[in-house]
């Protein structure tokens, strides 16, 4: 178990981007700091209705969560309701909402009113948070593979663009936690769908781990590889490939407009760090969920903003992974002495520090 100062307070990521904004508050959660059992482990923050977790567990998971995001107390007799954060009924969609009701359908939404938050629920999927410095508009976003094809991330920006009169050169993003390429294997269907789609789909889709059988004896599998190539498992229909969503969503944002440094990629993969994250890969129905929030929030010192949560700054990633070795720039890798292994998609497995 890492080692936390308060080891009941749940564990926030930040992005540092994000963070300098004295006006915004966003936080991505993490497995720890609530009172869920799941799995065989106790300690579990679990922030939305998952298999063998209770109603009122999650309640007070997400109480405590918000109060480690705000840094102000919230009472467990009678909670605000305004400081719950607005969700969506997620559906895998391109639907993008402005101020959208309660549990309303859709996979993106988005706000300019301050006090009002916004709340994205994953377990493996990308949550992205957006935010226009200018107009102070900020909005989440819920990315799978589904919602990446659709162009979600880009759809949103339009929508901001649209709505409130956003431009692209001020606003920042921070792509979450969520699959990595590493572990994010899919079948023929999506690899087709993707090649389609996005003529840039060659920095996100990488051959799957290399099966010796298949090198050696081409034609005992049908490859489909045309004579004279070497082999390649995008050519055969029957094959499967790691997909990096992270990457997909990046090239996303950058031909919607925005900077590639303002753009920030937060390091962790769920489905590699099952001590920080919840994974519907490797978990199924029992795996718990996980919040990424943002919101407005006018008049709030900002040395409140940290004062309950462990804040961890992000390695931005800014061209994509070299297959094989670190990322390019390593000048932006924060806390480099506990960084312990890089692996070949970028995904970051961290001894914590202490705090
Ligand atoms: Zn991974």
């Amino acid at each position: 178990m890492p080692h936390v100062k308060n080891p009941n307070a749940p564990r926030i990521l930040r992005a540092r981007n994000l963070a300098r904004l004295g006006w915004l508050e966003h936080g991505f959660s993490t497995r720890e700091g609530g009172i869920s059992r799941l799995d065989g482990h106790a300690g579990i923050l679990n922030l939305a209705a998952a298999a063998g977790d209770r109603p009122e567990r999650v309640r007070e998971n997400q109480r405590r969560f918000l109060q480690a995001l705000s840094g102000k107390k919230i009472l467990k007799s009678a909670p605000d309701p305004q400081l719950w954060p607005r969700e969506l009924r997620q559906i895998h969609s391109a639907l993008v909402w402005r101020d959208p009701r309660p549990r309303q359908a859709g996979d993106g939404l988005m706000t300019n009113r301050s006090g009002l938050r916004l709340a994205i629920r994953t377990a493996d999927c990308l949550p992205i948070l957006l935010a226009d410095q200018r107009l102070r508009v900020v909005a989440a976003v819920h990315a799978g593979w589904r919602g990446t094809l659709a162009r979600i991330a880009e759809r949103t920006v339009g929508e901001m663009r649209a709505a409130y009169g956003c431009r692209p050169e001020d606003m920042l993003a921070a792509i979450g936690p969520g699959i990595g390429g590493c572990c994010y294997e899919v079948g023929p269907e999506i690899v087709q769908a993707f090649l389609a789609q996005f003529p840039q789909a060659d920095a996100f889709l990488a051959a799957p781990d290399p099966d010796a059988m298949r090198m050696r004896f081409p034609n005992l599998f049908l490859t489909g590889t045309p004579p004279g190539h070497d082999y390649d498992a995008r050519w055969n229909a029957e094959s499967f490939a790691r997909l990096d969503l992270k990457q997909a969503n990046f090239q996303q944002l950058r031909a919607a407009g925005l900077g590639e440094s303002a753009i920030e990629i937060l390091p962790y993969c769920t489905a590699c760090q099952p001590d920080l994250f919840f994974s519907y890969r490797r978990e199924g129905e029992y795996a718990g969920r996980h919040w990424a929030v943002i919101g407005v929030v006018p008049d709030l010192p900002e040395q409140q903003l940290n004062s309950n949560a462990s804040i961890h700054h992000s390695l931005k990633i800014a061209s994509p992974p070299r297959k094989g070795g670190e990322p390019k720039d390593k000048s932006n890798v924060f806390n480099q002495k506990n960084l312990k292994k890089i692996s070949k998609m970028g995904c970051i497995e961290q001894k914590f520090p202490l705090h």
